[in-house]
């Protein structure tokens, strides 16, 4: 009988095919009392050795397949290999306690993965699926068993799983592969991200996906609901069927639009840029269209990293954007740490409320050490393209003024030791807390450009923590009160002959581009996969009209009443 299970939509498409159950080898460790300690060391250092061969042969697959950034996780797991603290352990243990490997492995395992599972970070908690995955790795060369191989898939299916590890999703072949679906997950886990990066419809954090679904089921996976159709009617494999040729048409249709300008039925221009977290997006942010880069969330680098990035670490990323942006616009944000976002590597105190606490620029200004490298990189990366520089969550215009000061400190010292800097790099604020909005026209004097964060902008305006489900109902971008703020900013910016341009998820939402465009928005910058299909809707759109739209939507009482104008 026909049933579904909800999870998260981690990577859009639809996909209908068999299910292939990647079931892994029972790795059964039991305690056995040696006798050869040397013996059974070797036996460990030589699987280290197999599994770090295994490791460079990954790493090298993925970094061919998909880029360097995504072959970084293998990195990250022959340092863990070969870090002494856990090798070390494990030797100890079959030394002191005559422990077979096998089970010296799994006890260090154990507890070092206890240890990260608890942790509150949500970065360092994803840390112990590494040592998961690495310790299964090394089990199975220990006792001689063969892992299950997503390389050997030879067929077209949808791939069901308790989890996937960053290797087994590195390993799938995106021929036969048309989605995974898996029990836990999240849509920051690593195979979440990596299923984006392929372009793999994916559902994860189902829960159930093992218990429901069995192998060579017949199964339906909606990548954009989250959805998993099991036993579908006949009906329903026709209507997907018609939803993924539907989605393929209009792909092909939209992507006629890629070297075009975005420009509206009556002649107006506006610009449609990408959101971008690392410089590995930048090749998908291009074949979409992207005519700038409106929001490099430069935080990832930080977050990613198992320290503080360098000057030149950092240097060189914002080149790599840069210069793969030919000069087009790019927009890149300082440090945003804070709220949601830990750096694991960085002491913060605890607060009651993070993200109304030390965020972003408050940080970067209490923390010195953390912001000028940032700004003397982007300073030197400024000469390889049109960098733009976004200060995040400021709130007021001192903050601002503090900040410039110290780019303007920055700037001069490098130009003083003979370093060549942009001559015009603008400098522009994020309007994303309500006293900045309200206060526009007297920024607009000052800064070069605003970039308005609807997400927190929202959050802050509805007082509605963004992270919390019970009060995601007051997440309402179409409240007049918020379209009363952003035209506002935008006003503000045009009085003083500046622009303004939006990088919260509203500028990609379809229902708000018409309001956004009415209301003079000059930059929407939005995730890559939006853009073709917003070109193609503004395309038809006359601004005259949407004018008039804004402002009748300016004047509506609630949320719905503006959605059902639009909708008109
Ligand atoms: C925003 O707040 O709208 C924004 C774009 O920034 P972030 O989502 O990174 O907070
Ligand atoms: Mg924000």
């Amino acid at each position: 009988m026909y049933s579904f299970i909800k999870g998260i939509a981690a990577s859009n498409g639809i996909a209908i095919a068999k299910a292939y159950r990647l079931i892994e080898p029972i790795l059964e460790v039991t305690e056995d009392c040696i006798e050869d300690v040397e013996m059974e060391i070797t036996l460990f250092v030589n699987s280290m050795k197999t599994t770090q061969t295994e490791l460079e042969f990954l790493r090298e697959k993925v970094r061919k397949e998909q880029g360097d950034e995504k072959a970084l996780i293998f990195d990250a797991h022959i340092t863990i290999l070969n870090d002494p603290e856990l090798t070390d352990a494990v030797k100890n243990s079959i030394r002191d306690e005559k422990s077979n490997a096998a089970y010296a492995l799994k006890q260090v395992s154990n507890m070092y993965v206890g240890m990260f599972e608890t942790m509150d970070d949500p970065y360092l908690r994803e840390r112990a699926a590494d040592i998961k995955d690495i310790t299964k790795r090394l089990t199975s060369h220990i006792l001689g068993v063969r892992l299950a191989d997503p390389s050997l898939i030879d067929e077209e299916v949808i791939v069901v799983a308790e989890d996937l590890t960053p290797s087994d999703t590195a390993q799938l072949n995106r021929k036969f592969v048309k989605g995974f679906t898996t029990n836990i997950g999240g849509r920051t886990s690593h195979s979440a991200i990596m299923a984006r990066t392929l372009e793999i419809p994916a559902v994860v954090g189902t829960g159930v996906a093992t218990e429901k679904i069995k192998h060579g089921d017949l199964i339906i996976l909606d990548g954009f609901s989250g959805k998993v159709h099991l036993q579908p009617s006949e009906e329903m494999i026709v209507e997907f069927q018609e939803r993924i040729e539907e989605y393929q048409m209009k792909k092909a249709e939209w992507a006629k639009l890629v070297n075009e300008a975005t420009i509206t039925a009556d002649g107006q221009r506006v610009e449609f840029a990408s959101n971008i977290g690392s410089p590995s997006d930048l090749e998908f942010a291009i074949a979409n269209g992207a005519e700038g880069i409106g929001l490099y969330r430069t935080e990832f680098l930080f977050m990613e990293a198992e320290k503080l990035p360098t000057e030149d670490e950092q240097f060189e990323a914002y080149k790599k954007v840069l210069e793969g942006m030919k000069g087009k616009p790019v927009v890149i944000r300082t440090l945003d740490i804070g709220g949601d976002k830990k750096l694991p590597w960085l002491e913060m105190e605890t607060e009651m409320n993070p993200f109304l606490g030390v965020r972003a620029i408050r940080l970067c200004l209490l923390k010195e050490d953390l912001f000028r490298p940032q700004l003397r990189a982007l300073l030197r990366a400024s000469a390889y393209g049109n960098l733009k520089i976004l200060f995040p969550m400021i709130a007021t215009l001192d903050e601002f003024r503090s900040c410039k000061a110290i780019y303007l400190e920055e700037k001069e010292n490098l130009i003083a030791s003979g370093v060549t800097v942009a001559e015009n790099i603008e400098i522009g604020i994020m309007v994303e807390i309500p006293s900045t909005a309200i206060l526009a026209d007297q920024f607009a004097k000052e800064v070069d450009f605003f970039s308005i964060g609807t997400n927190d902008l929202i959050q802050y305006t509805m007082a509605a923590d963004r992270m919390n489900e019970s009060v995601s109902y007051l997440y309402q971008p179409f409240n007049p009160a918020i379209l009363r703020l952003v035209k506002m900013v935008i006003d503000a910016s045009h009085a003083e002959g500046k622009w303004t341009g939006m990088c919260g998820e509203m500028a990609g939402e379809e229902l708000a581009q018409p309001i956004l465009l009415g209301l003079g928005l000059d930059e929407f910058s939005m995730s890559a996969p939006s853009i073709l299909k917003s070109r193609s809707n503004i395309k038809k759109m006359n601004k005259v009209e949407m004018e008039v739209l804004a402002a009748k939507a300016l004047n509506c009482r609630t949320a719905e009443e503006v959605l059902a104008l639009v909708k008109e």
